[in-house]
């Protein structure tokens, strides 16, 4: 229905509304609180000082006292708000938006500002570009009681708000209004598309009461009530999908049904230089099995840096290679598909089975010669980057499919791979992303999963330490020590995209400051993207070789590169990288039975120009305080799992996985790192509903039919339902 037979809106707000993505009247009812106020968040002005030190965020109730626009030498203008309370002033300060701030506030207006409290100058506290919420204006009658907020402990919901809602009287004041009238007239309209069974069965409320009490709670046990019924819908649909999607892949599809004759791999196990681990083992025994099988495998290799996915890989691939099939193994830089290549031609040694490399910028002459090799199928196993997508690359019978490091690669990529086999390849994704067992289902929930849950015995574990810039001879002086007795070193440089060629300068000077000045004796070798990929082959292939002490390089050696001699990773300006990409860089060491260190050095001044230039400074705290976190996390675990679980905490899950790329859909309410009891629940609901009901026929389910349909209307190729 439409949005203007709600109370309080009108055609003016029903375009600002629908401008804003919020266009029917289920829509608003679905426009959930951001967060909410209640009187224990409250604090008084005059304890203010007591939360400086904590910085965390707190939230002062008061009335406007003054505001005032002062200008500094420098021309530039500064807003200040000053608010009053019965036990003190609050000074607000604004670098920006003055305009409109001056504009809006007006004496005796009641506001909730939540902040950072931080001292100024002359030891007041303030608050910088606070959050607020106008409770009040002055002389209105009022119908959010905010006075009764601070007395009898009732809740009082926020809403997001946006400029060009706010000029059409919409803020958070405004929302609660008009999202009273809704819940108050229209929440009849809403259907339930959940049968009672499924909700008796896992103690959900009505969808009716669950949003009614998600907007105005009065107790937070109501709100959780109303959150747990919400969040299960969430994930509830989204698992649906991925059942069907599942269902599509095993059931419909004929895939190729191998015979494992263990020939190869016999051979291959004896000629190891080491023993595969028990993870290694079971895995490969989950791979094989599911390659018997005749639906298509589809499945999930994760196991941490280091653990030994590779070889793992190679067996697979050899059984498809003995029943005649070829192997596309895909890897996201060409550094790491030549590593590939060698590494895996060296197990192979004197096996019979013919290896290629395809990675752009080969010679033309060499690059037909592969495609010929691959396209009559004597190219048993083939190693490349995404060259191997190209559409003139085509398999005689392509077998199976590994895709390494698949988080470099999108979902298009790895079906555009499999479109590449006239029958329906096999397909087996590694990661070291080692992300919780049930996150995995949420994020590659149409896959199945083989975790390799051990290193090798041999390994110690990496020690790490976090060291400032300013002792960098110290850290030096180690690192020479370390290669005097025989090891070899990685110093990696931050190469941020937006500002490559600056930064690339910069890796460039210091490398040949740092041949100069502090390893004149030393033989250094300076790695970056931008050089050609012989030019790239050569310095790996010197680093292996020993001919190099120390490499120097950008983050492109990031992912995979194994070489184990290589015992010290010295990370400059380690603040700047994100927490995965420090634990992959750190993977890049402890390859073997030596001891191996990892070195992060940080800029303290960076750091501190950071805060002082930020026009945002609680964003520039925030950021500090994350990138201490990330270090210090570092410092304390080289445990996979652990650090995921820091890292999906500081980024959230849709930077982390990229929600695009993933397929993970944006959850409003749905924390997918601590709502993972709701999520085996809905996972649970989701496939059991498919399977007993796969065409949504019986009458009970003809509401999630229709929902269903109405949230995935883009996805609806993937399955097919009725
Ligand atoms: P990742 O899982 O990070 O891809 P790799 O497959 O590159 O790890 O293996 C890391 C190193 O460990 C390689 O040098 C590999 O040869 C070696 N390796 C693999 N399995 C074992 C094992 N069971 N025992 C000892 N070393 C192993
Ligand atoms: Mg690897």
């Amino acid at each position: 229905m439409s949005l203007q037979y709600v109370k309080g809106i009108g055609p003016i707000r029903a375009a600002a509304l629908k401008a804003a993505g919020i266009d029917s009247i289920q829509k608003l009812l679905y426009y959930f609180p951001r967060d909410y106020l209640d009187r224990s968040r409250i604090t008084k002005i005059k304890d203010l000082p007591k939360f400086v030190e904590a910085g965390n965020e707190v939230t002062v109730i008061g009335s406007v006292f003054r505001v005032e626009l002062k200008r500094t030498r420098q021309g530039k203008k500064i807003f200040f708000l000053t608010l009053k309370d019965n036990t003190g002033y609050l000074t607000c300060v604004f670098f920006a938006g003055w305009e409109w701030l001056r504009k809006t506030f007006s004496s005796g207006e009641v506001l909730a500002v939540s902040s950072v409290p931080e001292f100024d100058r002359l030891n007041r506290v303030q608050f910088i570009h606070p959050e607020f919420d106008r409770l009040k204006v002055k002389d209105e009658e009022d119908d959010t009681d905010w006075s009764m907020l601070l007395h009898t402990g009732s809740i009082v919901p926020k809403y997001r708000s946006s400029e060009e809602l706010r000029n059409v009287g919409l803020d958070n004041r405004g929302f609660r209004r008009i999202i009273k009238n809704a819940v108050l007239h229209h929440l009849k309209e809403v259907t339930e598309h959940l049968p009672d069974e499924m909700l008796l069965k896992n103690e959900l409320i009505g969808v009716q009461d669950a949003i009614a009490k998600i907007h105005f709670p009065k107790s937070y046990e109501e709100r959780d009530m109303a959150l747990r019924r919400l969040k299960f819908d969430e994930l509830f649909y989204f698992q649906l999908l991925l059942a069907y999607r599942r269902r599509e892949l095993k059931g419909e599809l004929q895939g190729i049904q191998f015979e494992v004759k263990s020939t190869l791999a016999r051979q291959l196990l004896k000629s190891l230089p080491f023993e595969l681990t028990k993870a290694q083992r079971k895995v490969i025994r989950e791979i094989t099995d599911d390659m018997q099988s005749a639906s298509p495998m589809n499945r999930l290799l994760q196991g941490d840096v280091g653990s030994g996915k590779t070889i793992v890989a190679l067996f697979a691939m050899l059984v498809a290679v003995e029943n005649g099939f070829q192997c596309a193994l895909m890897a996201p830089t060409e550094i790491l598909a030549e590593q590939h290549y060698s590494t895996l031609k060296n197990f192979l040694g004197e096996l019979p089975v013919n290896i290629r490399l395809l990675v752009g910028g080969q010679r033309k002459k060499l690059h037909e010669d592969i495609v010929q090799d691959i396209h009559r199928g004597s190219a048993h196993i083939v190693v490349g980057t995404h060259a191997l997508l190209q559409e003139h690359i085509e398999f005689a019978n392509l077998g199976i499919i590994v895709i390494d490091e698949q988080h470099r690669f999108g979902v298009a990529q790895r079906s555009l791979l499999r479109e590449k086999g006239r029958t329906n390849p096999d397909v087996l994704v590694m990661t070291a992303t080692p992300i919780p067992r049930t996150l995995a289902l949420t994020v590659y929930g149409d896959l199945d999963i083989s975790i390799i849950d051990e290193l090798p015995k041999d390994r110690k574990p990496i020690r790490t330490a976090v060291r400032s810039g300013r002792d960098k001879e110290k850290v030096f002086t180690f690192l020479r020590k370390e290669i005097h007795h025989g090891r070899q070193a990685y110093i990696v440089y931050p190469l941020i995209e937006e500002s490559e060629k600056v930064e690339l300068k910069a890796a460039v000077a210091e490398f040949k400051r740092l041949g100069e000045n502090y390893f004149p004796d030393l033989r250094l070798g300076l790695l970056h993207g931008r050089l050609t990929s012989e030019e790239k082959e050569t310095l790996m292939t010197q680093f292996k070789t020993r001919q190099l002490d120390i490499l120097v390089t950008t983050t492109v050696i990031e992912v995979g590169i194994d070489i184990p001699n290589a015992t010290i990773m010295i990370v400059e300006n380690a603040e700047r990288f994100g927490l995965s990409q420090l634990h992959q860089l750190r993977g890049r060491v402890g390859r073997s039975a030596e001891q191996s260190y990892c070195i992060l050095l940080t800029d303290d001044l960076a750091l501190k120009k950071k805060t002082q230039l930020a026009s945002d400074r609680a964003e520039a705290h925030r950021e500090i305080a994350a990138a201490k976190k990330r270090l210090a996390t570092m410092e304390r675990t080289t445990d996979g799992f652990a650090i995921a679980e820091v890292d999906l905490e500081l980024r959230g899950p849709g930077d982390y996985f990229g929600t695009r790329q993933s397929g993970l859909p944006e959850f409003k309410l749905v924390d997918i790192v601590h709502d993972t009891a709701l999520l085996s629940l809905a996972r649970r609901e989701a496939f059991e509903l498919v399977h007993d009901d796969p065409q949504l026929r019986l009458p009970q389910h003809q509401h999630i039919r229709k929902y269903f349909e109405l949230l995935f209307k883009n996805f609806l190729s993937y399955i097919r339902v009725g």
